[in-house]
């Protein structure tokens, strides 16, 4: 029991975002965005070791994607679950050990906010994030210092944000394409239950494949390779990709771009867009329909389409999903903050905190999970579901199999997560090997899978000639990787050093000016030059007042330039 006389743990919620990441806190009966050291809430979801080799997290970081290509890493929550490495300056680091200094920038950003440590919160994820992926996201929290008092799925986490704000009984649709991840759910409200009927989705779409299709569009044209590009003339060409992507709403766009003393020119409007786009366009259409089918309604029976996450602002986005449903999305709530509202208003309802006490929440397996087993005279790695996909969790179900042959010694369960009627085309979790007692004849056993509300399974095995239970939690550990990974992980972080919070604005202001510099040319870029030189030269008389002044002025400047 809590003790009555300690404080209560802050109800904490974050959105870890391929492109940006939020924390929000549950106060006085509402969730609030925690602002970060520049009093922004959005944190680019960026790492960048600094020219002293300390860490610099976000916009600071986002900055020197374009200066620093090789001593930056952006957009790794696309490579979680994987064993990509990914290079900073030859340091080596794994996405989860990105995403904890993501989430350590996110905590520090809560402490200064709060006023005290902080040391808990839910983290949301992709719905469509499979059972290793979810297992770094939470090694990724351990590391940063955070316990997960629970992993919710974004489009869930919106679903609560706008139940607090619609309080009507509605079948509605959220479709949440962020930067690297796309998850269409179909849910109910029949307050206070909120219903998921199903979640489907594809973890490498979103908005960076728009980005990326347009680069390569852009270079066709100007008939360039990529692999002869260098690593700073193609980050700042992306860049110029993504703002240019970001303003297509507001008429035809140009593009100049310098490389190896040649100018680029590229002029696109939406319609070339849409053109460009038309395969991913058409790739966002399986998803919802499949979602429509498992929860056996038809577009016509929707009452509302929710638009969640960054890469939904693309006029391209709403007008096929308005096409498709013949309607125009709901967009009262802003699509980047309201998965890290949902989030801190879950913590919320996990703690029985007043205002939300009555929400309740059911959530569904957005796949199905099964076993390797073989089909009829010997053919083997066939895919035995035992979970199937939009199942409501928690759930636990068994099914029994049997021996190939009397002198059978041992049985391997292979455990797999996918669609396919063959284990190689679906995804591969775990295996184990269960020895089997010696009998002269065919022996039956339960497979049982259990899956968590935080989207983790564990698997049983009872053989039943001898009621022998095997229990396997998936990856023995609970975070998907060996206790040596994750102690060397530990031991890379806690070398390294963190750039100081109450600097960040400054050295995030000398980044963006730097970047503002190489992208620039001319009159504008000897202008980038002087005040490069006067803020350092402020910088230099250590007066704070005068900083921030200049700091603003120019930080206002770049906005309106839009550097
Ligand atoms: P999220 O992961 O939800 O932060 O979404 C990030 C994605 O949204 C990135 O791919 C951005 O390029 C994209 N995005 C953000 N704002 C806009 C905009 N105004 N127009 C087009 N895409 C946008």
């Amino acid at each position: 029991m809590q003790d009555a006389s300690l404080p209560r743990p802050a109800l904490l919620g974050i959105d870890l975002g391929t492109t940006n990441s939020l924390i929000a806190v549950w106060q006085d009966g509402q969730a609030r965005l925690i602002p970060n050291a520049l009093g922004e809430v959005l944190t680019p979801s960026v790492v960048s070791l600094d020219d002293d080799d300390t860490i610099l997290v976000g916009k600071a970081a986002r900055a020197r994607l374009t200066t620093h290509p090789e001593r930056t890493a952006a957009a790794f929550k696309r490579f979680m679950g994987s064993d990509r490495q990914i290079e900073l300056a030859s340091r080596h680091f794994s996405p989860q050990e990105l995403s904890a200094l993501v989430l350590g920038s996110l905590k520090q950003d809560a402490e200064a906010f709060l006023g005290h440590p902080v040391s808990e919160a839910v983290i949301s994820v992709p719905a469509y994030f499979s059972d290793e992926q979810r297992k770094r996201t939470l090694f990724a929290a351990e590391l940063a210092g955070l316990s997960v008092t629970r992993l919710i799925n974004e489009p869930t986490a919106a679903a609560m944000a706008y139940g607090l704000h619609e309080q009507k009984f509605e079948r509605t649709l959220i479709f949440d394409l962020g930067g690297g991840t796309f998850d269409v759910t179909v849910l109910e409200y029949a307050l206070p239950l909120i219903e998921v009927h199903a979640s489907t989705g594809d973890n490498f779409l979103g908005g960076e494949d728009f980005t990326a299709a347009l680069l390569q569009a852009c270079l066709k044209h100007w008939q360039l390779t990529p692999s002869l590009i260098d690593a700073q003339s193609m980050a700042s060409l992306c860049d110029a990709l993504e703002q240019l992507k970001c303003k297509l709403g507001e008429g035809t766009q140009q593009l100049s771009w310098r490389h190896a003393d040649r100018s680029f020119e590229w002029s696109l409007d939406e319609a070339a867009a849409v053109k460009i786009w038309e395969p991913l366009l058409a790739r966002l259409r399986a998803p919802i329909e499949q979602a429509l089918r498992d929860a056996r309604l038809k577009p016509r029976d929707l009452d509302n389409l929710v638009l969640v996450g960054g890469a939904t602002r693309m006029p391209a986005v709403q007008q096929m999903v308005a096409t498709l449903f013949g309607r125009l999305p709901y967009r009262h709530l802003d699509p980047d903050t309201i998965v890290a509202l949902g989030a801190a208003t879950q913590a919320a309802c996990k703690a029985r905190d007043g205002a939300v006490e009555e929400l309740i929440l059911t959530d569904v397996c957005p796949y199905t999970l099964g076993i390797s087993t073989m089909r009829g005279e010997g053919i083997k790695g066939a895919f035995s579901p035992i979970i199937e996909r939009n199942t409501i969790i928690p759930t636990s179900r068994v099914e029994r199999y049997h021996t190939t042959s009397s002198r059978q010694e041992v049985i391997r369960i292979a455990v797999y997560q996918g669609e396919r009627p063959w284990v190689r085309d679906n995804i591969f979790i775990d295996a184990f090997d269960v020895t089997l007692t010696p009998s002269d004849h065919i022996q039956a056993l339960d497979v049982r899978f259990s899956y968590d509300i935080n989207g983790l399974l564990e698997v049983d095995v009872t053989l039943l000639e001898t009621g022998e239970r095997h229990s396997h939690s998936i990856d023995r550990s609970p975070t998907g990787l060996d206790a040596q990974s994750r102690q060397a992980s530990h031991e890379r972080l806690s070398s390294l050093k963190i750039h100081p919070r109450d600097t960040l604005p400054n050295r995030t202001l000398l980044a963006r000016l730097e970047r503002a510099w190489t992208q620039s040319l001319g009159e504008e870029r000897q202008r980038i030059a002087d005040w490069l030189e006067s803020f350092t030269t402020v910088l230099g008389g250590q007066r704070s007042d005068e900083i921030a002044g200049h700091r603003s002025q120019l930080n206002k400047v770049l906005d309106e330039l839009r550097l």
